[in-house]
């Protein structure tokens, strides 16, 4: 279906190009809209125009020449009644040479700028026209397009799918009508070519109907892609991990501390989802020190209980660590034993633990990326947890997809059920064909609503939106860096009365030597600032057992001041730790100070957060600094750094592969919710229409449908 010439008219360099643009199909090109709308009805004379004003001109041409100063360029010279203009192109075409001939008659439209040599326009859109030839009646789209793919190649192949490509209504009329959203032909004819009457506000700031009709089409198909993945899914098998089993009670009588409120219903809702034949499908939420590890331990213990391993993966040796320890301090008492995978560990331990984890005598896994590596076989896995899975690298990530599911069951598997569109999240090798282990995830990142309806959608979310009880809330404190010299006199207080603090070295994104280097001077600098203080420093370079040194000193207060680099953003728990310093704040993203701020604050002792910040700071910088010091909770945070970022970067962070939205909003929560509550109603009943929209909105790009 894919491979006939799908674009008429299109040869293959333009259908190259097109490509690029993600036009594959006739129909795409039809939901190809404008970015926006140039005025040509009007002739403006060149004597009145005004310069940074786009107009347009009807002009004739003295001269056409090639210059090569100062660089290669062609310019031509023309002119109409009342003056003269250049038209000057730093890149052009052979074709666009040939159309600029003297005496030759256009209309150019551009901005005109004064130059040395008079008035000129640079890289003006013209064509050529007959003496007396109508100007357009209604405003001219102007459509995102790739380098050499012109506006007038656009705009023809689309006026001729709008006349081929059958537009009706995949909506049902009453559905139509019910979210008062105009007809789907009409609103595409209009956002192509709007009639001379329309309001050009309305048009440009998409707020006109025809936009919204738009941008519900496309969310809704998001939705019933990712609901009918998470359906799809929902028909494989997953061992039923029912309760009754003795080790959750065991952990909680144990535990030195009661689940929160949140955490019980958190528990409840996963509970509820491993005891169903069918693979849980969860991402659990909860901002930073809110209690979710204890949660993954109740739901491996749950697993274990039925007679099935558990594996919990984490994206960083001391994250991964940092649950190695505390799982086998909480699971040790209870007779079990908590297999440790990670990359830097010696073969003959590695191999080891493999044995164990392959004829099933351990029943818990923990590790690092290493635990989804060519040779990990489980004897029967029923639960994956990953943590902090935003943090895996593009890299592991594929990689990890890849892994998706074992070999049996991507065999046994039916293809209407083969791994899910997009929104996959990793799962751990399969242990039986068409089975999979129940899979959740974890993450600090609050993930602000609309987007965890809209990009989310085949995932269920659980959110702990409580903290533990006796948390002290963190002083946030911005200071500039002219003032270092306070800041470590107050480190040494902290540390004279007994607490403990991080020091966290500026993040240099462009270079991790000149980011190392920077660490290893930071930390010697402050050792020779504060005489008598103990000092660690931590970064990504050390080995895992030297890391791992320096952090064990710092949970035994050994070491009173831990200066690192960004590898403490998640997983140390250090409730002693009082005071966090951050160099050069104004280069860290939102969710990134909100991680390393959590990291103080967890006992009972005033603790604060000093944003250090070198001037001059750019307008992002300083909105981010306003954001992170007005507000603590989470979830606040996210949803302003979605507001000032836009959904580009959250999602770049989960997956690449999934579809972005060209045309909604995700500031318009309420057509969010209309397009996801339509998706379900259709979901349930309507799979003709699901199959038709999705064909139309998807359709073209396979990957995401066949994948
Ligand atoms: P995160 O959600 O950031 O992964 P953790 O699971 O690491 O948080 O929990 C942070 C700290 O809070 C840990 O020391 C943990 O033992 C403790 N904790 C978890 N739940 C509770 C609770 N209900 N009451 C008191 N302390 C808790
Ligand atoms: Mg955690």
């Amino acid at each position: 279906m894919a491979d006939k010439p799908a674009i008429p008219g299109a040869g293959s360099a333009v259908a190259e190009k097109l490509e690029r643009l993600g036009l594959r199909r006739e129909a795409d090109l039809v939901f190809h809209l404008p970015l926006r709308y140039e005025d040509e009805t009007r002739l403006t004379t060149i004597r009145d125009a005004l310069p940074g004003v786009p107009a347009q001109f009807e002009v004739e041409v003295i001269s056409c020449e090639v210059a090569y100063r100062p660089r290669r360029q062609l310019v031509a010279k023309v002119r109409d009644d009342s003056g003269m203009l250049v038209l000057r192109f730093l890149n052009f075409y052979p074709s666009q040479q040939k159309a600029l001939q003297a005496g030759a008659r256009l209309r150019v439209f551009g901005e005109v700028r004064g130059g040395f040599f008079g008035s000129e326009i640079i890289h003006p859109r013209f064509h050529a026209v007959h003496e007396s030839e109508p100007l357009p009646q209604g405003l001219t789209p102007v459509y995102p397009t790739t380098a050499g793919l012109g506006q007038a190649t656009l705009r023809k192949l689309i006026d001729r799918a709008l006349e081929h490509v059958p537009l009706d209504d995949t909506l049902p009329e009453d559905l139509r009508r019910r979210l008062t959203l105009p007809e789907l032909a009409a609103s595409v004819r209009t956002l192509h070519h709007p009639p001379p009457d329309i309001s050009l506000e309305q048009l440009e700031t998409r707020g006109h109907p025809a936009w919204r009709r738009v941008a519900f089409d496309e969310l809704l198909a998001q939705q019933l892609s990712l609901r009918r993945a998470h359906a799809l899914r929902r028909q494989r098998g997953a061992p039923v991990l029912a309760p009754g089993g003795r080790l959750c009670d065991a952990l909680l009588a144990q535990l030195p501390f009661r689940l929160t409120g949140a955490q019980q219903r958190v528990w409840r809702e996963i509970a509820a989802d491993i005891e169903a034949p069918h693979p849980m499908q969860r991402l659990l939420q909860g901002d930073v020190g809110s209690g979710k590890t204890v949660i993954a331990a109740l739901a491996m213990l749950r697993a274990v209980d039925n007679g099935y391993q558990a594996a919990l993966m984490a994206p960083t040796e001391i994250l991964a660590e940092q649950h190695y320890r505390k799982l086998s301090q909480w699971l040790q008492p209870l007779g079990l034993e908590v297999a440790w995978l990670s990359g830097s560990q010696k073969k003959r331990e590695r191999s080891a633990w493999l044995e164990k984890v392959g004829a099933g005598d351990t029943a818990l896994v923990v590790g690092t990326h290493a635990l989804i590596e060519e040779g990990v076989e489980f004897a029967n896995l029923g639960l994956a947890i990953v943590d902090e899975q935003h943090r895996f690298g593009v890299k592991q990530r594929l990689a990890l997809k890849r892994k998706g599911m074992g070999a049996d069951a991507r065999r046994a598997a039916p293809s209407a059920s083969s791994p899910p569109v997009g929104g996959s999240e990793p799962t751990l090798r399969a242990w039986g064909a068409n089975t999979v282990p129940h899979q959740l995830t974890m993450s600090a990142t609050p993930i602000p609503r609309t987007l965890a309806m809209s990009y989310y959608a085949d995932l269920d979310v659980s959110v702990i939106d409580e903290l533990p009880p006796g948390r002290t809330p963190v002083l946030t404190k911005l200071v500039s860096d002219t003032r270092r010299e306070e800041v470590i006199a107050r480190v040494r207080d902290a540390c004279a009365a007994g607490r403990q603090a991080y020091w966290v070295c500026p993040l240099i994104e462009e270079s991790e030597a000149l980011q190392l280097k920077t660490a290893q001077e930071t930390f010697e600098h402050l050792t020779a600032e504060l005489p008598g203080l103990r000092i660690g420093l931590v970064h990504g370079r050390l080995k895992a057992e030297e890391k791992a040194a320096v952090m064990a000193a710092f949970v035994a207060n050994e070491v009173q001041l831990l200066v690192a680099t960004t590898v403490i953003e998640v997983g140390v728990d250090v409730p002693n730790a009082t005071l966090m310093v951050i160099e050069h704040a104004e280069r860290f993203g939102l969710a990134q100070l909100h991680q390393l701020r959590g990291r103080v604050g967890r006992g009972s002792f005033d603790s604060a957060c000093i944003l250090l910040y070198a001037q001059p700071l750019g307008e992002t910088a300083r909105a981010r600094l306003k954001i992170i010091f007005e507000n603590s909770d989470g979830f606040e945070i996210s949803r302003q750094d979605l507001h000032l970022r836009g959904p580009g970067e959250f999602i770049g962070a989960r997956q690449s592969g999934l579809p972005m939205l060209r045309y909604a909003d995700l500031e318009d929560s309420a057509l969010v919710e209309q397009a996801r509550t339509a998706a379900e109603e259709l979901l349930r009943g309507d799979p003709v229409i699901v199959r038709s929209h999705l064909e139309r909105w998807l359709g073209g790009r396979g990957d995401l449908l066949g994948a």
